[in-house]
């Protein structure tokens, strides 16, 4: 900070040095511009003037004539009259003699050829350099040192009071962290692992989705180990010059040498370690010299001698083949998305730093927030947090964290968005139909909350439901259900209005994921059987997948998803059918109350048999899940 101010100050004092002498040359070369002003008068005032013996003395000059009157014309300050000459005009030496002025003819005065082409190209090339030598040692000076730091790794050392974190930031992730711990300990007490015979791997590679925690725990390892921490991003290497990536890892790698022991981490490490092509056409030639610089310098190391090789990715399966075989990044460690208990203990790390009401039901924010990474987690308790101040109170409530789930969910509240009163029937009767359709089928989970209020995301209304436990595993039977709840909304607006609108296309497009995943991937057609037809790309991010079949079976694949589709349909229409009364009756409250939770719900469903699960406790009344069903789109 302090080195940025220094360096710009001095910058601008150039600027004005630089300013003063362009002024200077000015008023030295052009002096009478500075000095006098300058009046132009027309040939024929000229003549006039001569005439009437008004002009003292004249020169003229191949374009110009020059002339002092005999009485200044205006306030007497010093001022040169010109006036153009027209050069037709060949009695003007009579008319002169005749007027008896003084006159001379200036001859152009040549400039020396030497001192015109030192002017003209010596001076600004000199002022270029030096401008030029000047601004490049500022700005390596800025880039540490000398100017030979090119390829220098610009690694940042930490040590462990400046990452400030512990394993105790960490919640959760308890395998990643003793893997970990077994590092550290080998980082602490070398000999003891050394007298046993038994060698350490040489790095640990960290894969898992974005968000969990990766680059925290490599943080907490600095932080536990008390040793210098070398850390330095993958997309770092990949430098403007070829060449340098691999003078940068050859650096950071000598550099670790010398303070070892120590830990080396390198984040996203994917940047540098993809697969090398085997074509070598449209290769990276820069990339892959980086890559083999670290191959190498990986070799080179001596285990005992207390570096550890710590890197962080989430796309483990670009990574060549080379960095992960033994000897390498032999230790992979999975962090994987939190539990039901991981993410109460994330929550509640990030609620020390927030002023909270003693009676928050952490488990039931988490039961709500299934499949939710650490990072969302701790935007969940921020966003609470903010809401609370909006509200005006100085801490953190359960509604504010169920708020919060909502607006990580479906975006923030667009309170004054106009949505027409029939838009909002067709909204009521939709969710409605999703929220029945779940509560008659036997494996869907349960509703928890109905809403018709316009989210940012665009969502018009949506249903939540949550599961009363952590579901690892799903039967064929719970994602037909799923399946057919999506159906719900679209089911609805057809048996009630006879007509169907857009506010459909999240749920299409989600229950058409299901019915093809079930098919491709999951063994779970009578035509197909166990058979991968897709295999998936990228598992930690997008979650892609790639036909492996046929175009026949691609297009059987096509009807095999629009029967289960159509079938799920069938069912769902059949239930609203069935509950038409029920229907109208809760889409006339939704409509009245804009948001319903799942116990208002079932009182009106089946007022004679509330489930256990809703007790009217406060807890239950809260909560949202990944799976909810958002509406709207075009709105
Ligand atoms: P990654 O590197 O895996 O993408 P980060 O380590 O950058 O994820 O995590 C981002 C943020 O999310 C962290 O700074 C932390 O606030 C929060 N976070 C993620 N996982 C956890 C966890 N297990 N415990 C506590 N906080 C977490
Ligand atoms: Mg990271
Ligand atoms: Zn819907």
């Amino acid at each position: 900070m302090n080195e940025k101010k220094d360096s710009k100050k001095p910058l601008i004092v150039y600027y004005i040095i630089a300013l003063i002498v362009v002024m200077l040359l000015n008023a030295l070369l052009f002096p009478q511009i500075q000095r006098y002003s300058v009046k132009e008068v027309a040939y024929s005032e000229f003549l006039t003037m001569l005439e009437e013996g008004k002009i003292k003395s004249v020169q003229i000059d191949d374009t110009q004539i020059a002339f002092t009157p005999t009485e200044q014309l205006d306030d007497g300050k010093a001022t040169y009259y010109v006036t153009n000459r027209v050069t037709a005009d060949d009695k003007i030496v009579d008319r002169l003699l005749d007027a008896g002025v003084t006159f001379t003819q200036i001859v152009p005065e040549e400039m020396s050829p030497i001192i015109e082409f030192l002017l003209s190209w010596v001076l600004p090339l000199v002022i270029f350099y030096a401008l030029g030598s000047f601004m490049f040692r500022r700005m390596s000076k800025q880039m540490g040192g000398n100017s030979m730091t090119f390829g220098k790794s610009n690694a940042k050392v930490y040590v462990e009071a400046q990452t400030g974190k512990t394993f105790d930031d960490v919640a959760g992730e308890d395998e990643a962290k003793d893997a970990l711990k077994e590092i550290v300990d080998f980082l602490h007490d070398p000999q003891k692992y050394r007298d046993i015979g038994a060698k350490l791997p040489k790095g640990a590679l960290l894969v898992g989705p974005p968000g969990t925690g990766k680059t925290l725990l490599a943080k907490a390892v600095a932080g536990e180990a008390k040793v210098p921490f070398f850390s330095i991003s993958g997309s770092e290497f990949v430098e403007m010059f070829v060449g340098m990536g691999a003078a940068r890892v050859r650096d950071l790698f000598k550099q670790a040498g010398e303070k070892a022991p120590c830990i080396v981490f390198i984040d996203e490490i994917d940047a540098i370690g993809k697969k090398r092509d085997a074509a070598g056409v449209g290769g990276n030639d820069e990339r892959e010299q980086t890559l083999n610089q670290l191959l190498t310098e990986m070799d080179g190391f001596d285990a005992g001698k207390g570096v550890v090789i710590l890197a962080a990715t989430n796309r483990p399966e670009i990574l060549d083949k080379a960095l992960l075989r033994p000897g390498r990044f032999d230790r992979r460690i999975p962090v994987e998305l939190p539990d039901l208990a991981g993410r109460e203990a994330i929550l509640r790390v990030h609620a020390r730093d927030v002023k909270t009401e003693p009676n928050i039901d952490y488990t039931q924010v988490a039961r709500a927030t299934s499949g939710c990474s650490g990072a969302e987690l701790a935007n969940i308790v921020n966003e609470a947090a903010i809401a609370a101040v909006k509200d005006g109170r100085k801490s953190v409530a359960q509604r504010d964290m169920e708020e919060a789930i909502e607006i990580v969910i479906a975006g923030y509240q667009r309170k004054n968005a106009v949505v027409s009163q029939r838009d909002k029937l067709t909204v009521s009767y939709h969710e409605i139909g999703h929220a029945l359709v779940a509560a008659k089928l036997e494996n869907a989970a349960p509703v928890q909350k109905i809403t018709i209020i316009p989210r940012t995301s665009g969502a018009l209304g949506y249903t939540m439901q949550v599961d009363e436990e952590e579901r690892l595993l799903m039967t064929r039977e719970q994602i037909l259900d799923k399946i057919t709840t999506f159906c719900g909304g679209r089911a609805a607006e057809a048996l009630i209005f006879g007509r169907i609108t857009s506010g459909a296309s999240n749920d299409i497009e989600q229950a058409t994921k299901l019915a093809r995943m079930m098919i491709t991937r999951l063994g779970m057609s009578d035509t197909f059987g166990m058979m991968a037809l897709e295999t998936q790309s990228g598992q930690y991010l997008s979650g892609d997948a790639n036909l492996v079949c046929s175009d026949q079976t691609a297009a059987r694949i096509d009807v095999e998803v629009k029967q289960i589709i159509a079938q799920c349909y069938e069912r769902a229409m059949q239930i609203l059918t069935d509950n038409k009364e029920k229907l109208h009756e809760l889409a006339k409250i939704l409509l009245e109350k804009e948001t319903i939770t799942g116990i208002e719900f079932m009182a009106v469903l089946a007022p004679n048999q509330l489930p256990s699960t809703f007790e009217p406790t406060d807890a239950a009344q809260s909560g949202a899940q990944g799976d909810a069903q958002t509406d709207g789109g075009q709105a």
